[in-house]
């Protein structure tokens, strides 16, 4: 089967309104008109309905960063699902290692999150992966076990190829540390195969992206590997020309 890959750039904390419709200028003749790849941008709570605006009509498809599982009540500063889906994004990235890491994002708040957002329609971009030292413990297979099963503990087997699942290794993060191509088709097909445990349709047609210092000049290689769909980006993804040209690496 054939999958269509999914290149998604994760603005992180940068990028005011002006600042992101400047991108989707930029953006939108290099790639905007491209259909045999599905692309997203991830962006700041601040600017989406900006870019939503600015991409209506476009191919480019519109990711919030963070979103709260509960339906509405007394979280302070949170953002329901409700919420975002109101501003027409796609979907929502979620267990990013930076959220997991620095604002304490759990497996268990994931179990809520990914199923909520698949009953609203909205696709998940679920981010697993492990540490250096984990790597290094000869973890990665345990790591990634317990961050799928926990986190899709709680969706249905015939929904699982709605998530979008991103192998990001915490290590290659924001370092330019690549992981290797053979690393990057070993890690996505041990995590197809913890999909396939529970239904082998849905690991056939599920997406799985590689993240961590993909960049225009290495985005092809890892692209081209069988079990690796696309690519979540963050640092090549803040510019237009780079974010196009790991776009034009993703087709086939
Ligand atoms: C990310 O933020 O998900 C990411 C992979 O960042 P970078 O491409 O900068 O390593």
């Amino acid at each position: 089967m054939s999958r269509t890959p999914f290149v998604a750039g994760n603005w992180k904390m940068h990028k005011t309104i002006a600042e992101a419709e400047e991108f989707i200028t930029g953006l939108l003749p290099l790639a905007g008109a491209i259909d045999d790849v599905q692309i997203g941008v991830c962006v700041p709570f601040t600017a989406i309905q900006a870019v939503v605006d600015s991409t209506r009509g476009s191919s480019i498809e519109v990711y919030a960063q963070n979103v709260h599982a509960a339906e509405k009540g007394a979280y302070t500063g949170e953002i329901s699902i409700a919420m975002l889906d109101e501003l027409e994004v796609h979907g929502v990235v979620v267990g990013h290692s930076e959220r997991r890491q620095l604002f304490n994002e759990t497996d268990a708040d994931l179990r809520a999150k990914v199923p909520a957002l698949l009953a609203a329609g909205l696709t998940p971009i679920f981010c697993v992966g492990e540490t250096d030292a984990q790597r290094e413990g000869d973890e990665t297979e345990a790591v990634l076990r317990t961050q799928v099963t926990e986190g899709l503990a709680d969706v249905a087997d015939e929904d699982l190829a709605k998530v979008t699942i991103a192998y990001e290794p915490v290590w290659a993060i924001g370092t330019g540390k690549v992981a290797s191509p053979q690393q990057a088709q070993d890690a996505c097909a041990f995590i197809r195969s913890l999909v396939a445990d529970r239904s082998a349709a849905a690991a056939e047609a599920v997406r799985i992206q590689y993240g961590g210092s993909v960049k225009p000049d290495n985005a092809q290689e890892l692209l081209a590997l069988p079990d690796v769909d696309g690519a979540l980006v963050g640092g090549a993804a803040l510019e237009p020309q780079n974010f196009a040209a790991i776009v034009q690496a993703a087709r086939a």
